[in-house]
């Protein structure tokens, strides 16, 4: 019998026959995949025909149709629905593909073609697409090490080897940390927790094997504990223990592996030609400089550290209230801003939740896109990997756009979090595909599934970042929706969430699921206020670690990360009562990978960007202005990565984004 997921699919938009498929499959199908995509790679590099960009960089563009049916259908559902065996096939697979597309880079013979194709660019007549896509290609060999020789080559591959173990260990040493660290707690010291803290508690007590509850250094059980524990010297501990995750002294201690990663790491970026490691990674991101970076985030920094300060101030006087002299210290500070938020804000959660039916923001999200880019939405039925995924057709003026999949309940094999990808994404080259794009979201089931605020947020964050699939028009798939630089693809998925908060949508749409009633607009502005509660501590915490993250690849690798820490955080004058949200001995975005590294500010610089995005649409005639759209989708929803982010930018907005919009967004705006 043919291995399903080999064959060509005779299915509605040819969607994964999903029924077909087992999990024997995929090993075999895998091994079939990787041969035809090495073999499609050694008739590129081996061509005896002059290189020219169609029989280099195009037949690179051309889709290995096996692999893409492969990886599509396999990353969807270890990732949506595993087992065990899916779980170890992961573990198989991971190392296989990693040494693929590795040996694709070191391929000697294909990166002289590329670089023959390269440097004659200019007599080719090529369009801007076709030189972007060019120019993306050439530089991935480049950034890659193609271009290294002898010495400097294999330099190269003991740096990757050695920052991949050291990643590995640690974020073993951090794991190893938190889990061994908890604080006992007597029937007393639960006094004033919720009880969803107790319970939490009780639990973490049960799996450590201890007779009564416990606090852990999980992110969801200390932050509550801190914030609810009226016990200040529990608190102090807890605290303490949790801040000094991965700088414990002994085997598990992170601080040499961090010297020693920010060592290699510029190294590598020397090999490579660039002056540090900050410019090797911003190269390929609209931030660009490292220069940029910074006067994006000392922007911020100044209004935020004055918010920060005026709210320490207030807490101060609470804690005194109290009967607590001293200064405000950081296990104080979640404590007093929670019964602060407690006073002025007063959002129940359970009154909260009739409102938001899932079904109901379903639709929301679908109007919007109706409204803003004329898109229609047919349920459709087609066999899925599980009972629970819904599918619809997508289209615009009757004719197909893509084919859209939701999977939004929570369950034991699917992993935590929420995700959008593409079971095949558009292109028009070498022949036009359509794009299947899932939405893979942790909701709790219920008759009628209800949502909380933050729920209802990541729907539509997820739907933003299927819009940049869906809407995407360009000829070649690698710059195809969402392939486009790190900092600039939460655009299209934090602009949407401000379509949630449009009264008429909420009004619209937020209705009771007993009574159908809209919103009362008290809750609402609730709500809205809630979400910007200590603004001041939460950019001050960000800010912080982004600077550092900045400064210790920006120039030449600090011998000691500790005191360079220190340095960046006393001249910024970092408030005493709030502490980095992530400290170089437990910087996981930092140091477990290459991702977030001089990356840890990407998140902040998006938000900036969608703030001002949005505020293009009320400075004209509102959400829906139609103008508006009509250019986010031009410039931003339907070009991929085919041109710099930064003109793309510029194209729809006339000019590059500022941070007042999201000063204002924030609260942290300037009387
Ligand atoms: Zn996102």
């Amino acid at each position: 019998m043919s291995n399903p997921l080999l064959s060509n699919w005779d299915t509605p938009f040819e969607i994964a026959p999903f029924a077909e498929i087992s999990d024997e499959d995929f090993a075999p199908a895998l091994e079939q995949a990787l041969a035809d995509h090495a073999a499609q790679i050694e008739q590129i590099a081996t061509n005896p025909e002059p290189p020219s960009f169609a029989n280099v960089i195009e037949a690179l563009e051309t889709p290995c149709r096996a692999l893409e049916q492969v990886l599509g259908v396999f990353f969807t559902m270890a990732g949506a629905d595993s087992n065990p065996r899916r779980e170890e096939l992961q573990r198989e697979f991971s190392p296989k593909l990693a040494a693929h597309f590795s040996a694709i880079t070191a391929n000697k013979a294909l990166y002289a073609r590329v670089k023959a194709v390269w440097d004659q660019r200019d007599a080719l007549d090529l369009t801007p697409e076709q030189q972007r896509v060019l120019m993306l290609t050439h530089r991935g060999f480049v950034r890659g090490g193609a271009a290294l020789e002898g010495a400097a080559d294999l330099r190269m591959q003991e740096i990757k080897a050695r920052l991949a173990t050291l990643g590995t260990q640690f974020t073993q040493n951090l794991l190893a940390d938190e889990r061994s660290w908890f604080l006992a707690l007597s029937e007393e010291d639960l006094e004033g927790l919720p009880a969803f803290v107790v319970d939490a508690a009780r639990a973490a007590g049960a799996e450590k094997g201890c007779d009564g509850p416990v606090v852990t250094l999980s992110r969801s059980l200390i932050t509550p504990f801190l914030q609810f524990s009226p016990r200040r010297e529990l608190r102090e501990k807890a605290f303490r223990a949790w801040a000094a995750r991965g700088a414990n002294g002994g085997d598990t201690d992170n601080l040499a592996i961090a010297a020693e990663i920010l060592a290699l790491r510029q190294e590598r970026a020397r090999l490579l030609g660039y002056d540090s490691f900050a410019a090797y990674k911003l190269e390929t991101e609209m931030a660009g400089t490292p220069e940029a970076v910074r006067k994006l985030l000392m922007d911020v920094w100044g209004p935020a550290k004055a918010q920060a300060d005026a709210d320490a101030e207030v807490l101060t006087q609470m804690m005194r209230a109290d009967g607590i002299n001293g200064d405000l210290q950081p296990w104080d500070w979640r404590y007093y801003a929670a019964k602060r938020r407690q006073a002025e804000h007063d959002l129940d959660e359970a009154a909260l939740k009739p409102y938001l039916q899932l079904d109901r923001m379903i639709e929301a999200a679908f109007a919007c896109a109706n409204r803003l880019f004329g898109l229609e939405f047919a349920p459709l039925d087609v066999p899925l990997y599980h009972p629970d995924c819904r599918a619809w057709e997508v289209t615009r003026n009757g004719a197909h756009v893509a084919v859209f999949i939701g999977d939004y309940f929570a369950r034991g094999s699917k992993r935590s979090g929420a995700w959008c990808s593409a079971m095949r994404q558009q292109a028009k080259f070498p022949e036009k595909q359509t794009p299947v794009v899932i939405n893979v979201c942790n909701f709790a089931k219920g008759d009628p599934a209800l949502l909380s605020w933050d729920d209802a947020r990541t729907l539509f964050h997820e739907f933003g970042h299927a819009l940049h699939q869906m809407l995407s028009d360009v000829t070649y798939e690698s710059i195809s929706g969402t392939s486009v630089a790190r900092d600039f693809v939460e655009l299209p998925s934090q602009l949407y969430e401000h379509w949630l908060e449009v009264p008429e949508v909420l009004q619209e749409f937020a209705t009771h699921a007993e009574t159908g009633a809209p919103m009362p607009q008290e809750m609402l502005d609730k709500v809205l206020g809630a979400a910007n509660f200590d603004m001041g501590f939460q950019t001050v915490e960000y800010v912080a670690s982004a600077l550092v993250d900045l400064a210790f690849h920006d120039g030449a690798a600090p011998a000691d990360p500790m005191v360079k820490q220190a340095e960046v955080l006393a001249e910024i004058g970092m408030p005493d009562a709030i502490t980095m949200r992530h400290a170089t001995p437990h910087f996981a975005h930092v140091f477990a990978g290459d991702g977030y590294s001089s990356g840890y500010y990407s998140y902040m610089w998006s938000e900036v960007m969608d703030a001002d995005a949005f505020a293009a649409f009320e400075e004209a005639s509102g959400a829906f202005d139609p103008e508006r759209a009509k250019a986010l989708e031009e410039h931003i929803l339907s070009t991929g990565g085919s041109a710099d982010p930064a003109e793309l930018y510029t194209a729809f907005r006339g000019r590059l984004p500022g941070v007042e919009a999201l000063l204002k967004g924030r609260g942290l705006a300037a009387e």
